[in-house]
Parts: structure tokens; sequence; C-alpha cells
């Protein structure tokens, strides 16, 4: 069996607006997350795992912020590229975990919706997808509330 991991890390930082999109799930809040897709900082951690475990580069080489098309993109696009790719490969998804760090918006209300909606997009079980959160209690730039950082690991099954 041959088994791959990779890992993905992305921020975003926030600026005016009234929702931000995290884990494909749209949460009203005072601010949004700036970027030159959707910022949904969670899908796009997972999406680099994902990458990364393939050997595959990243998001920015797959999806190049330089390229107008993918301006404003929903995140799904790029989710949605890096399973299909682990597909051709011949591999499954064995599981995602990702973990937003954030002071607010609070995550726990929306976990299981994210869980879905992520599981739903990778075309996986909802029980292979992990969505947490923690605070950098108050500390850093998570900590002061200039944006939001997420982590995620990715394994990769091939028989
Ligand atoms: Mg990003």
């Amino acid at each position: 069996m041959d088994i791959r991991l990779g890992n993905g890390f992305d921020v975003h930082r926030f600026g005016p607006g009234d929702h931000v999109w995290l884990c494909g799930v749209k949460i009203p809040h005072n601010r949004s997350l700036q970027g030159h897709s959707d910022a949904d900082v969670g899908m796009h951690a997972v999406t680099d795992a994902i990458y990364g475990a393939l050997g595959m580069g990243d998001i920015g080489q797959h999806f190049p912020p330089s390229d107008p098309q993918w301006k404003g993109a929903a995140s799904h696009i790029f989710l949605t590229h890096a399973c299909d790719l682990a597909r051709t490969q011949g591999f499954t998804i064995g599981n995602a975990d990702c973990t937003l760090i954030c002071e607010h918006p609070k995550i726990g209300p929306h976990a299981a919706e994210m869980k879905q909606e992520m599981a739903r997009i990778m075309q996986i079980e909802p029980d292979r997808i992990s969505v947490k959160a923690t605070t950098s209690e108050r500390l850093g730039f998570t900590g002061r509330g200039e944006g939001i950082a997420a982590i995620a690991t990715a394994a990769l099954i091939r028989s």
C-alpha cells in the first residue's frame, strides 16, 4: 500500500466586508477575508495538503494569482482540481484534517456544516474530514484579529 501525506498552510488578512468563507461555509462577520479568490483559507490549506501529498506544487502554481480568470473564484474549484488530480494518479483520499486559527468568528457552531461541505466537494464520507479551530491566546496577528490562519494535513492512499 502506498500512503502519501501532505500538509498545507495558509493565511488571509481581514478587510472590509460582512462575511467570510471558511471551509465552504459562508459565515456572517463584521469583516471579510481579502484575497484574489474568495479567500477561503481553510479550503486553501486542505487543497495545498493534497497537492503536497502528490508532490505537485501548490494552488499558486495551478491557479496563478496573476491570471485574472481566477479573480474572485470560488475555492471549491481549487479543491476539486486537487482531488481530481489525486484520483487521476490512482489515489483515494484517506482523510483530511484542518485547523482554523482565529479569535473570531467562532467556528464551533459551523464545524459540522464545514465537514459536510468539504466532504461533498471532495466526494468522500464526512467521517474522513475533520474541521476544528483554536485561538492563538490573543497573541500575534490572529490574536489581534488581523487575519485567519489555517493548517491542514491530508492522507492519500493507493493500493
Ligand atoms: Mg489562500
